[in-house]
């Protein structure tokens, strides 16, 4: 119970839920079973992955190394100068020139490796190209808590084992594989932004890894809307004269009350979040303007624009009610959607990462009421892609955006999933690139899920 003499501190959160959804992941690990794997005869010939591990384990002190790097000088969206100028050193050192400040980002840097056409000759129809996908952003105050210097280490890795093979292994790239870094992941929508500026012209299929407290396939990620809402009022002298005022505060209030009412009718992994940026100047005037910023996520794409469209409908209540104006700003680019991970190249991530001595779980194991939002789903609807989850804490209590996950992401760990994730991801592409039957698999399973979606259209459908 509260000690009520002492109201000063806040009460800790219980544990109990996250004790309780630990035992029911327990419980499904065992319902669900383990994830597909690709066929040890399908993909990529065996004599490969084995060229291809001692790739990844020459280049091991190099993936490590830029892994640290980047943990060690931690910068935020769009101002990741020094991770971009390290990650193009280190392709320069393998004789691989980047195109650095692509698409009008300044820390966005692109590099591609392809076949010659005659080892293309010997392998037959060319593959097409799949793009490995890069972040390397942090957050303020915490560094690298959503572990994106792994994620970085795993996709430079991955490209770097693979330009080893093409250049050891005459016929082992018979396609194009194009590393693509991409800034900006936590406080932007950069991917939206790139793949309307041309990022994905060309390319068939992406993959990027997450990191986290578990290795798993496929986990919820939900959409987002982002919506700034500003309340117009009338400002009176709140004493003497309120009769004359319309309340802008009065607005936000309400239009926060709705917010809070309407979650009752949403799914439980689905959010509704909102702060008021702007209260109003001081209590003895009636506020004149007040704002209010509102993040809609859900897991779907349908039930993503029904949430946004309910909330704008709260917004034009509150305002209805209390006699003021409204305007609701959107950002130009649409924001996240939902991750679509396909299926076939999930199988072969999961082979990958079982001869890594990993365990990934199935989707629907862990709870999805812990889902969050990433901007590879603008990539994902666009083509077929994965956005696997690599482990690098022990502690499977530890979430992302903690001081905790930092710690692990530059720790022991943290480097055993850059090595595991960069044959992982150079694995998955590996065999996307020599079997066409998976290629077609990976097509048809994106074809089934929906198709491309029109992202940058989304909203004004
Ligand atoms: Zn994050
Ligand atoms: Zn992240």
């Amino acid at each position: 119970m509260r000690d009520l003499n002492d109201l000063t501190r806040p009460t800790v959160p219980s544990s109990a839920i996250q004790e309780r959804m630990a035992a029911e992941t327990e419980e499904r690990r065992g319902v669900v079973g383990p994830p597909a794997a690709l066929p040890d005869d399908a993909g990529a010939p065996a004599g490969l992955r084995t060229a291809l591990a001692e790739a990844v384990a020459e280049l091991a002190p190099q993936i490590v190394e830029l892994s640290h790097d980047i943990h060690d000088h931690p910068e935020t969206g769009f101002e990741e100068h020094h991770a971009v100028a390290t990650v193009a050193a280190l392709l320069r050192r393998h004789g691989i020139e980047p195109e650095v400040g692509v698409y009008g980002m300044d820390t966005a840097l692109r590099a591609e490796i392809s076949a010659t056409p005659a080892q293309i000759d010997g392998a037959g129809e060319p593959a097409g190209t799949i793009a490995i996908l890069a972040e390397y952003d942090a957050l303020p105050g915490i560094g690298h808590g959503c572990g994106h210097n792994v994620m970085c280490a795993n996709s430079v890795g991955a490209f770097l084992a693979l330009s080893a093979l093409a250049h050891t292994r005459p016929g082992a790239l018979p396609g194009r594989v194009v590393l693509q870094t991409t800034p900006a992941e936590e406080n932007s929508t950069a991917k939206e932004i790139l793949s309307v500026r041309g990022m994905l012209d060309g390319v068939d299929a992406a993959i990027q890894t997450h990191s986290y407290a578990h290795d798993v396939t496929h986990q919820t990620w939900l959409g987002v809307r982002r919506l700034d809402v500003v309340f117009h009022g009338v400002p009176a002298h709140a004493a003497s004269q309120p009769f004359m005022g319309r309340n802008a505060l009065d607005a936000a209030t309400l239009a926060l009350t709705g917010i809070g009412l309407l979650r009752q009718q949403m799914l439980p992994m689905d959010r509704l979040h909102a702060i008021i940026t702007d209260g109003g100047q001081v209590p003895n005037i009636i506020p004149e303007r007040t704002e209010l910023s509102i993040m809609v996520r859900s897991k779907y794409l349908e039930t993503l624009k029904e949430i946004a469209e309910r909330v704008e409908e709260v917004v034009h209540g509150a305002a209805l009610m209390t006699g003021t104006g409204v305007e609701i700003l959107t950002s130009e680019y649409c924001n996240e959607v939902p991750v679509r991970d396909n299926g076939p190249l999930l199988t072969s991530w999961v082979r990958s990462q079982r001869e890594r001595g990993r365990d990934p779980l199935a989707a629907g194991v862990l709870p999805e009421t812990i889902a969050a939002g990433t901007d590879f789903g603008n990539v994902s609807q666009r083509v077929p892609g994965i956005h696997p989850l690599i482990k690098v804490t022990d502690r499977p209590d530890v979430a992302l955006h903690t001081r905790a996950m930092t710690e692990a992401a530059g720790a022991a760990t943290g480097d055993a999933a850059a090595l595991d994730g960069a044959y992982g991801l150079a694995a998955v592409a590996l065999d996307w690139l020599h079997d066409a039957g998976l290629r077609r698999a990976v097509r048809a399973d994106f074809e089934a899920t929906g198709g491309v979606i029109d992202v940058a259209g989304f909203w004004e459908e």
